[in-house]
């Protein structure tokens, strides 16, 4: 069956290549070009951008990246069988892609490409690393980050956590770093189905844009107290807040001892922060 950029259908190429799915690497395959493009489109114009995606397997998404445009798509893959089906796409987009073969989570993203160059970020994230991976996304030296935007699935249910506010059941330490930098919504959910395997759970697209000014605070007195907060998050802060200062810390930062972590905003978390 002939498919939109002229490339073998992905079943084709998995069997070519021997990809049979590793559970270990976190491995599901999205087969559906028209869900690929669906997920690349989420992220904005990708025309003239350069792209960074995590773990490209077979390379569907990576096929709709450069479809949609993008300039120069840098990919990295920690399995090595997926290099020679990797290597058939960039032969179909010469000088475009550049295949990275290693661990995600040992690559400094920011030397990847030369400062003041916009990046996308998009990925079908491997669900064993993807939340280690969005937090060290967050963190960067400096801010704003090297990235302009990311476009990244996660299992529904780490979606939620990452866009919830106060108040609500899934908020968390997730949430409040999440909020704090970024702007982040869910931008629609997969189907188990959508990928082979099929996981256990239903997948989210998320799509994050850093705020430009985030609220002033340092990121490890910030993981302090989200940390000792939502450690206990039925106590009352007084209580959960102990370790860090409890009732003068929060006198200091204004905030009703009775309550308890899950009614604090960002910007309450960030004033505590801020006092410690
Ligand atoms: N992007 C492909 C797609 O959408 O069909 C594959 C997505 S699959 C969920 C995750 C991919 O990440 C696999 O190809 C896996 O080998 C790769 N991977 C797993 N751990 C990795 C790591 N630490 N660094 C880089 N890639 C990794």
């Amino acid at each position: 069956m002939a498919t939109l950029d002229g490339l073998p259908p992905l079943r084709d190429v998995i069997q070519r290549h021997g990809l049979d799915a590793r559970k270990a690497l976190g491995q599901n395959f999205l087969l559906d070009l028209n869900i690929t493009q669906k997920i690349a489109r989420t992220a904005g114009p990708l025309a003239g951008m350069t792209v960074i995606e995590v773990g490209p397997g077979p390379g569907g998404l990576t096929r709709a990246i450069l479809a949609l445009g993008a300039e120069k798509l840098i990919v990295i893959e920690r399995d090595a069988r997926c290099l020679p089906a990797l290597a058939e796409i960039g032969e179909h987009y010469p000088g475009r892609l550049e295949v990275i073969e290693g661990d995600a989570l040992k690559i400094d993203f920011e030397t990847l490409v030369a400062p003041g160059t916009p990046v996308r970020i998009i990925a079908n994230l491997p669900y064993n690393v993807g939340t280690q991976l969005l937090i060290n996304w967050l963190l960067p030296k400096s801010w704003p980050p090297f990235w302009q935007s990311m476009t990244l699935m996660f299992q529904r249910e780490v979606g939620l956590r990452i866009v919830a506010t106060e108040e609500d059941d899934h908020y968390g330490r997730l949430g409040v770093l999440c909020g704090w930098r970024t702007q982040a919504h869910m931008a629609f959910d997969l189907p188990p189905q959508a990928f082979s395997p099929p996981p256990k759970v239903t997948s989210t697209v998320v799509q994050f844009e850093p705020r430009l000014q985030p609220l002033p605070c340092d990121v490890a007195q910030l993981e302090k107290v989200t940390q000792a907060a939502f450690g206990q998050r039925r106590k009352m802060l007084r209580q959960s807040l102990k370790p860090v200062g409890g009732e003068a810390l929060l006198a200091r930062a204004g905030i009703d001892p009775q309550r308890r972590a899950e009614t604090l905003s960002v910007e309450e978390f960030v004033t505590l922060a801020n006092n410690l």
